[in-house]
């Protein structure tokens, strides 16, 4: 094929084998953040790319090497949403949703970043978020955390590991920056282009470093944990509290900073050790100051973004059972006689039994043919009328698979038993 009529780098078709473990992922995270009252938000994919620089940051990596960015025909610079936090902010404030009361809220949407594709790391992929304004308290941290912890669950996955950490308040945030800059210049020789890059603008994200290299003296930098302020050590006991409380284990990290500039207080990524070094799973935090940067009123807010593409890898990683999406039957039909009675039959037993996942033949075809696409179509059983059926007004049943079967030979029955039979056998 031309190579220009090849998917773009990066960007994933998800073909119709693979989408019914999406499907099913994305229904459980759904009907999870709607359990715990959350409503969805849907923002557009196209956002002005001010929103992105101002929200997330100009020296994150996001902003400095990953959008996607272009000028519209007006000549207005515009970028496909990398994140869904800001566009939820921006939608929030346009809305007039943040003033004087509280909103949880959550999405489903496809990100784009231009960053190198691999296992777990695409150019266009997935996320489930959610984001709550005006709640200060850490109670709502910690509903947040139990909210991916009960995905994870609903969803059989194991050994999914749960890292937290404080960035503290802007003060002692800003306090710890001095001490890392002095620290990270005392080791100049030893930092890599972007932390050189960022040791004045941000050096809080060279621990965030992925460069093995630098590894050991990251491990060696001062502890942020040293320098919070009282009410965030307060904020921070009452997270792991609440957490101790619903049983949800989770390993204080030091040096975990989030790659956007939005966070304090809270941060925190759920991973796992199946992915290689596409682990993270879900990251988050809270994140009080991004209300502001955009041009609001103070609004504290918490949330966070799970990976689908790799939740998705882990479920097949891990062997996870989905629900079934083959048909139970597959109509066989012979004849045109047979075919028009028979596609009356089907709309009559999809009426009486909106559950039944029901395949019809069509287009025709011999015997042979029509049986071959139903074995094709994974279905349980054929329901097959000929002539000679339709004159009997009866039904044949034959037995597609050896694993879900209740006969294991077909059998014939009367068309005014098929009612029961579907119940009592087919659908249980
Ligand atoms: P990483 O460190 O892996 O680049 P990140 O810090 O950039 O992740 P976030 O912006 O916090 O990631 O996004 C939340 C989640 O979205 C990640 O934990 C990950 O599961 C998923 N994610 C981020 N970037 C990609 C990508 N390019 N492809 C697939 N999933 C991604
Ligand atoms: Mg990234």
């Amino acid at each position: 094929m031309a190579k220009n009529l090849q998917a773009v780098r990066g960007m994933r078709d998800i073909l119709p084998e693979q989408s019914p473990s999406w499907q099913y992922i994305e229904s459980c995270a759904r009907e999870l953040f709607n359990s715990y009252g959350y409503n969805e938000l849907r923002t557009p994919i196209i956002e002005s790319t001010e929103l992105f620089k101002r929200g997330i940051g100009d020296a994150t990596d996001i902003v400095e090497k990953e959008m996607y960015t272009f000028e519209d025909r007006n000549g207005d610079s515009l970028t496909l949403r990398p994140e869904g936090t800001a566009g939820c902010v921006r939608a929030a404030m346009q809305h007039g949703l943040l003033h004087n009361q509280q909103q949880r809220i959550w999405y489903i949407a496809p990100m784009f970043r231009h960053e190198r594709p691999q296992k777990g790391r695409y150019r266009g992929f997935y996320q489930a978020g959610i984001e709550t304004y005006g709640i200060a308290t850490p109670d709502i941290d910690a509903e947040v955390i139990a909210i991916g912890a009960r995905l994870w669950k609903k969803l059989g996955l194991k050994n999914v590991h749960l890292e937290i950490n404080s960035l503290g308040s802007n003060q002692a945030r800003e306090a710890y920056r001095e001490v890392l800059i002095e620290y990270f210049s005392q080791h100049q020789d030893q930092l890599d282009d972007d932390s050189s890059r960022r040791l004045h603008q941000n050096p809080l994200r060279i621990l965030d470093t992925k460069n093995p290299k630098m590894q050991d003296l990251v491990e060696n930098a001062p502890d942020l944990l040293d320098y919070l302020d009282d009410e965030s050590k307060e904020h921070f006991a009452g997270l792991k509290q609440r957490l101790d409380a619903i049983g949800i284990a989770y390993t204080v990290n030091s040096r975990l900073v989030r790659g956007l500039d939005y966070y304090n207080r809270t941060v925190f990524e759920w991973i796992t050790s199946e992915l290689g070094s596409q682990g993270t799973i879900c990251a988050g935090g809270r994140y009080d100051n991004l209300v502001t940067k955009l041009g609001g009123k103070e609004t504290p807010a918490c949330g966070f973004g799970i990976g689908i593409d790799r939740l998705q890898l882990l479920l097949e990683e891990q062997n996870l059972a989905i629900p079934d999406h083959s048909p139970h039957l597959y109509f066989v039909m012979l004849g045109e006689k047979a075919e028009v009675a028979g596609l009356n039959m089907a709309e009559k037993l999809r009426e009486r039994f909106p559950q039944l996942r029901l395949m019809a033949n069509q287009g025709s075809g011999s015997f042979k043919a029509q049986l071959k696409r139903a074995d094709k179509s994974t279905a349980g059983y054929a329901l097959i009328l000929g002539e000679n059926e339709l004159e009997n007004q009866h039904v044949i049943i034959k037995p597609l698979r050896q694993d879900t079967q209740e006969i294991t030979q077909q059998i014939s029955i009367a068309l005014d038993k098929l009612n029961d039979y579907v119940a009592n056998t087919i659908l249980v």
